[in-house]
C-alpha cells in the first residue's frame, strides 16, 4: 500500500504588493486615538479654507474623537489674493 502524499497546503489568500504613491486620496491613516487607546484608522475632513491653507482634522473611525489636525498649503488663494 502505497502512502501518497499531495501537498494539500491550504493557499493563503494572496494579498497584492502595497503600491505606495498610486492611492494617495484613498491614504490608509492610522493615528493613536486617546479614546480606543491603540492607533486606529481614521477619517479625514475638511474643516476650514484659511488663507494659509486648508485645515483637515483627523478623527478615529471607531468613535469620532479628534486624533489629529492638519493644514494643506493650496496656494490658489495666494495667487487670487496677489495683485
Ligand atoms: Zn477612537
Amino acid at each position: 500500500m502505497k502512502n501518497r502524499t499531495f501537498n494539500f497546503s491550504p493557499s493563503a489568500p494572496q494579498q497584492p504588493p502595497q503600491q505606495k504613491g498610486e492611492f494617495e486620496e484613498l491614504e490608509a491613516v492610522e493615528l493613536f486615538c486617546p479614546e480606543c487607546r491603540r492607533a486606529m484608522p481614521v477619517r479625514k475632513f475638511l474643516l476650514l479654507i484659511l488663507p494659509e491653507g486648508d485645515k483637515y482634522e483627523y478623527r478615529c473611525q471607531q468613535c469620532g474623537a479628534k486624533v489629529g489636525e492638519k493644514t494643506d498649503r493650496s496656494g490658489q488663494f495666494y495667487g487670487i489674493l496677489k495683485g
